[in-house]
């Protein structure tokens, strides 16, 4: 079952320039960053009310974030539902009709287990499913 929106992808070409904007701008305070080798990414988390704000910037030309950077820019790049069945909806999901991109899920940032659903079946919207791993608890 879909809890409740975890976070808010944003694709950003510099978080050291993206941080302070949220930081002095909205009054938000970055919470941490990290690396995400498998997606070639660097992020920074803020939390709004329990929603995170996920700054994400390519590592890597081939990044998935290089991609969208420059077919569309900087901006919102996706959204992400915390689920407490990762694989159920997924399973849901692609009965539904929905293109997966990740059949299976793998392990993305803050050790979380993800998978993502194809823009082209979600009108427009990257939609990223994520769960946390067994035996972790939220934080
Ligand atoms: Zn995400």
């Amino acid at each position: 079952m879909i809890q409740s929106i975890d976070h808010l992808g944003i694709a950003v070409r510099s978080i050291d320039e993206a941080v302070p904007i949220y930081e002095t701008a909205l009054g938000l305070r970055c919470l941490g960053r990290e690396e995400v080798a498998s997606q070639r990414v660097k992020t920074a988390f803020f939390d709004v009310g329990g929603v995170h704000l996920e700054l994400l910037e390519p590592t890597a030309p081939d990044s998935p974030i290089a991609k969208f950077l420059a077919e569309k820019g900087e901006g919102i790049h996706h959204i992400a539902f915390r689920t407490d069945d990762i694989k159920g909806q997924l399973e849901q999901a692609a009965a539904g009709g929905v293109r997966l991109i990740n059949a299976e899920p793998f392990e993305g940032a803050a050790g979380k287990l993800v998978a993502f659903l194809h823009p082209k079946s979600t009108r427009g919207v990257l939609t990223e499913l994520c769960a946390l791993k067994p035996g972790e608890n939220a934080h």
